[in-house]
């Protein structure tokens, strides 16, 4: 198998909307952030289903005026889905559609699943077909065993999550309704809102301002909402689980006008930002972010430390994922693609870098000797996130630890390798203080924090197995 099971993504539902398709559009249009190689969207329209899903950008995808001729109905869900691993094959593009003994449905999935693979190997055993190398699509054939069904789409979802561990938030569209649940630890964001009376489900609230609608709220952790011509219903239909959101949803995937548990994710950035300087300080001339996931942060950290806010790096908005250096000798130049220094600015400075996070450390270095070769006389980093040193299994597409450079090397050791004169990372009691918190409660932590710290909330069954 090619593809790593499980990426990041965001997903939309709507239901009892005319031109319920174009507003999913618009929601999927508004998470691009979180997933740029392929969009999807099903719709219904009486008891049809209709179905397009596009490798690319929702914009390039669904750029045509025909989509409400392509995807009629008044319910629709969508996917936006992201993966770094570089098989993008059609088959894994959302939302998946099936034909179960239930009825046909359709499902959407931000998270992953941690015993997919487990699960995978003994249906495949068992005789089942499988299309993609989805985890998604293990949770369809959970659903499609009619001898452990019993009866309604409710308990035939719940029937299936009972066999899953991992991450989830989940959509799903059937003849007769539109459901949204999130796994019983809340690790990935889902929320509801409404609008004229139609409801909407989307991974983020920037998806419900777009076209108008209003947060409700979050949907709770293992809380199923059901859609439907009655109108709304919520319970809770999975076993409490200690709550762990993903804290890196806070720190950059998330875009900053987003509200999550009722916090705006641009002033957590710039809480961050605040603490990042009172914990660690330095003398300098000039706070600049590395654009434009270090913005809010280094907003906080000049506000906090009186140091002025300057944009002394530039970034092209233009460059798209999958734009490649057409030549060996442009290759050669190291063409600065994405980011340019705002050189007559950072001549003779004492410069705060402040960006969100290292992963495998090459940005960093890149931006800093382009700092320093635009004449700046001390570089400092600041990065609004602990050190990231364990991998992701819940959804978010971190490299192997083997990548990771705070995996391998101290804070001073990184330091040397990036080539600044200090380095600084925010504690984890301090990033616990910018989310509302007192601080990091040691014997149950309160969010996902497994990438700064190794402390897997949920049980790694694939990893253990040695199947991913
Ligand atoms: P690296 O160059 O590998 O150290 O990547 C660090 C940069 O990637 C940071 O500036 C972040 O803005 C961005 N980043 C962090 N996490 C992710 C992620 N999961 N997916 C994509 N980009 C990320």
């Amino acid at each position: 198998m090619t593809d790593r099971l499980g990426e990041e993504c965001g997903v939309f539902g709507i239901w009892g909307c005319e031109e319920a398709a174009a507003h999913t559009v618009l929601g999927l249009h508004a998470m691009q952030h979180r997933g740029q190689e392929a969009a999807g969207i099903v719709s219904l329209q009486n008891d049809t289903f209709h179905c397009q899903k596009h490798a690319g950008l929702v914009g390039d995808a669904f750029s045509s005026e025909d989509v409400m001729g392509q995807l009629p109905g008044m319910a629709a869900i969508g996917h936006v889905r992201y993966s770094t691993t570089g098989d993008s094959s059609p088959q894994n593009i959302q939302p998946f559609y099936a034909e179960l003994f239930t009825g046909p449905v359709a499902l959407a999935h931000n998270g992953n699943l941690t015993n997919a693979l487990t699960l995978r190997h003994d249906l495949v055993q068992k005789g089942h077909i499988f299309h993609s190398s989805s985890d998604t699509e293990v949770l369809l054939h959970l659903m499609a065993r009619p001898q452990e069904f019993s009866g309604s789409w409710k308990e035939t979802l719940k029937h299936a999550l009972l066999q899953i561990e991992g991450a989830y938030s989940l959509v799903m569209l059937t003849r007769g309704a539109l459901y949204g649940i999130r796994d019983p630890w809340g690790l990935r964001p889902l929320v509801l809102g409404q609008r004229n009376g139609t409801f909407v489900l989307a991974s983020e609230s920037c998806a419900l301002d777009i076209m108008g609608a209003t947060l409700i709220r979050d949907v709770a952790p293992g809380e199923l909402i059901t859609i439907d011509a009655s109108g709304m219903k919520s319970e809770i239909l999975l076993p409490k689980a200690p709550s762990k959101f993903c804290i890196f949803e806070y720190i950059y995937f998330s875009r900053p006008d987003s509200v999550l548990e009722g916090n705006s994710v641009y002033e957590v950035r710039k809480n961050i930002g605040r603490y990042l300087a009172e914990e660690n300080p330095v003398a300098a001339d000039v706070v600049v972010p590395v654009p434009d996931s270090g913005v809010p942060a280094a907003l906080g950290y000049a506000e906090h430390s009186g140091i002025p806010f300057d944009l002394g790096i530039i970034r092209n908005h233009y460059v798209g994922r999958t734009f490649i250096e057409p030549t060996q000798s442009i290759r050669l130049l190291g063409v600065k693609l994405k980011h340019n220094p705002n050189k007559m600015f950072l001549q003779g400075k004492r410069v705060i870098l402040v960006d969100d996070s290292i992963v495998r450390g090459t940005t960093s270095m890149k931006i800093v000797s382009m700092v320093r070769s635009a004449g700046a006389t001390e570089v400092h980093m600041r990065i609004a996130s602990p050190p990231t040193t364990h991998s992701c299994f819940y959804g978010v597409d971190t490299p192997s630890r083997d990548h990771l450079m705070a995996a391998h090397l101290s804070t001073q050791a990184m330091a040397e390798k990036i080539g600044v004169d200090s380095l600084a990372f925010i504690s984890l009691d301090g990033l616990y203080r910018a989310v509302g918190q007192s601080g990091r409660d040691a014997a149950v932590p309160q969010y996902c924090d497994a990438c700064f710290t190794g402390d897997y909330p949920i049980p790694l069954t694939d990893v253990a197995k040695c199947l991913v």
